[in-house]
């Protein structure tokens, strides 16, 4: 079978490899129908993952069909179409024990620290695999896992249909958070540089769509809020000043969940987070939220197809990858077929 891997950065090949098989009673087989990729898939491409290790099979938005199934499994049968999870977490540690196994001492995320799924067939436990909803085609179903990503800030920050909330950036990432964001009820403002995502993000629902280019951001939040400043700010940009600027868009008693990774320090001062009572918390990966985001779409109040913008064979890669870094293109999902 063929697998996508990163050698080392900037080396991404389709190899053959031997096919992976069911070592345990409670593995399954699956053959890899669709994939998306991620921003972070581009990252360990590159060389600019602060955590990836190499040599790497990539890929974290995987959906496929089982075809063979351990003696221990009861929850799927041959056939069954599947999402895979990929955390990977202890359960005895500190944070295990306390329900926050996304952040385990011992944490491993598939495409990262081990193999991902960008490969024709997979084995994976049964417990780190989700039933996919009928009504959803497979790259609809690969847009489950963003959207864990998206419950995963909105439960850290407590958000509320009380919250006035901006969301710093509408790549993808910050456009699944806003599409989350307007189910609660909540009013929802978004900044991004590129008209483009500002225009899917007013069909989103945004009720404003900032170009941070053309205007004062701060000024322009605070005439949204009256002069208060944002109940909730969500940096989806993760650049060297974004959090020093979300200290300045959030209001007393305001929380800012922040997404990045960056090693590179910030310039914030204590004053404007004691004073105010300012919650700073990080958001990562997910912590048990595909039930959740599955319900959402198997009811139809995700609806996600407008997302997804450009479709690929996996051994097209390096098209695929082109396309999303060429800045004249305008894309939304980019998803693999397998
Ligand atoms: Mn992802």
């Amino acid at each position: 079978m063929k697998a996508l891997c990163v050698r080392s950065p900037n080396n991404i090949v389709i190899e053959e490899r031997p096919m992976p098989s069911i070592k345990s009673p409670n593995e399954v087989l699956i053959k890899v129908k669709a994939g998306g990729i991620c921003g972070s898939d581009v990252h360990i491409y590159h060389g600019t993952s602060s955590v990836a290790t190499y040599p790497r099979v990539i890929g974290h938005e995987i959906v496929g069909e089982i075809v063979e199934t351990g003696k221990d499994v009861t929850h799927f049968s041959v056939g069954s179409r599947v999402i895979m999870d990929p955390v990977i977490s202890c359960g005895t540690c500190y944070q295990c024990r306390i329900g926050r196994s996304n952040v385990c001492g011992k944490l491993q995320v598939r495409s990262v620290h081990v193999d991902g799924g960008y490969q024709e067939y997979i084995v994976m436990p049964q417990e780190s695999i989700y039933h996919i909803p009928e009504n959803l085609s497979w790259e609809e179903a690969v847009m489950i896992e963003p959207f864990t990503i998206a419950e995963q800030v909105c439960s850290r920050a407590e958000l509320s249909a009380d919250d006035v909330v901006f969301i710093m950036g509408a790549g993808p990432v910050g456009l699944s958070i806003l599409k989350r964001v307007k189910l609660s009820g909540a009013t929802c403002f978004i900044s991004d540089i590129m008209d483009i995502r500002l225009d899917f993000a007013r069909q989103y629902g945004a009720d404003a769509a900032i170009n941070a280019k053309n205007v004062d951001v701060g000024e322009e939040i605070l005439k949204l809020t009256n002069g208060t400043g944002a109940t909730l700010v969500i940096d989806a940009v993760c650049s060297l000043r974004s959090l020093e600027q979300a200290l300045t868009y959030v209001c007393s008693a305001g929380r800012i969940i922040t997404l990045g990774f960056g090693k590179e320090p910030s310039a914030i001062n204590q004053l404007s987070i004691t004073a105010r009572e300012i919650d700073i918390r990080g958001s990562r990966l997910h912590n048990h939220k595909f039930p959740v985001v599955i319900d959402y779409f198997a009811s139809g109040k995700l609806q996600v197809k407008d997302m997804i913008t450009h479709r690929y064979h996996f051994t097209e890669i390096h098209d695929a990858l082109r396309l999303i870094e060429n800045p004249e293109i305008e894309n939304g999902k980019v998803v693999l077929f397998f």
